[in-house]
Parts: structure tokens; C-alpha cells; sequence
């Protein structure tokens, strides 16, 4: 029994109960491989897997996938949005608020931490949403170069 083989794209897509279309597959690799990738860096990243994907067959396939909880969407305010595929853990983001780069932040304990707020008013929390703005060491390191 090989217990710790790991399913292929396409059987994760239909274990989320999704229709199975190159598309969708070139679609949920690519954000896996990339590093929360804005919807431009995605199509063309299917296109050079899969050829020729209209715009809206992109859309659509980020929708289902998002939906599904394949792949998680963040929108830090003001700027376009990323897409990435580390789901499920609830971790934060640190933006730089010069060039728009975006990395992960863990919290320090926990499966999904943070949510437990002080106050949750009533609420069933599913998710929190925590970013950090700032600077890159590339944009700091430029930016203090320019100022000495
Ligand atoms: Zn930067
Ligand atoms: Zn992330």
C-alpha cells in the first residue's frame, strides 16, 4: 500500500467536486508554482503550459478554484490581486508598499491562529486577515541610498 502517494492536479481538482479542464489544471500549477502571482503572471503561465487560454477561461477557472478553496485570493487594499496556493492556514502577508512584492508571514502558534479575537461581537469567525505594510530590503536599501 503506498499510503503517501500524492494525488495528480487533476484528481485533486475532481476530489473539490470541479470539472477537469487543462485550463484549470495549467491554471491551479501555475499559482503553486509562482509566488502570489497577479492574474496577468497567471495567464501567462497557463499559456505556456497549455497554449492559447482566453482571458475569460482564466477568470473563470481562478473563480472555481478560489470557490473551491484550491486557491486563496488577497487583495491588500489598492493594489491588484494575488493569488496564491497556500490555503488553509490562515497565514498574513507583509507587503511593500514601494514595489507591491508580497510574502508570507506564519503566526507563532497554531494550525489557523488568530482567530480568537478580543471581542468576536456575536460573530462565527472563519478567517482573519492580517497585513503588514512596509518595505522590501530591495525598496529600504534603494530608498536609503536616495536619502543618506
Ligand atoms: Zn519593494
Ligand atoms: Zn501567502
Amino acid at each position: 500500500m503506498t499510503a503517501s502517494q500524492h494525488p495528480t492536479t487533476a484528481e485533486e481538482l475532481r476530489g473539490a467536486g470541479l470539472r477537469v479542464t487543462a485550463a484549470r489544471v495549467a491554471l491551479l500549477e501555475t499559482v503553486r508554482h509562482g509566488d502570489h502571482l497577479g492574474i496577468e503572471a497567471i495567464t501567462t503561465g497557463v499559456r505556456a503550459r497549455v497554449g492559447h487560454v482566453s482571458l475569460q477561461a482564466v477568470y473563470e477557472a481562478l473563480h472555481a478554484l478560489t470557490a473551491a478553496g484550491l486557491v486563496r485570493r488577497i487583495e491588500p487594499a489598492g493594489r491588484s490581486p494575488r493569488f496564491e496556493g497556500r490555503v488553509g492556514d490562515n497565514h498574513h502577508h507583509v507587503v511593500c508598499r514601494s514595489c507591491g512584492v508580497v510574502a508570507d508571514v506564519d503566526c507563532a502558534v497554531g494550525e489557523a491562529p488568530c482567530l480568537t479575537p478580543s471581542d468576536n461581537h456575536g460573530f462565527s469567525i472563519g478567517e482573519a486577515e492580517v497585513v503588514y505594510w512596509g518595505l522590501c530590503p530591495a525598496c529600504s536599501t534603494a530608498h536609503s541610498s536616495e536619502h543618506p
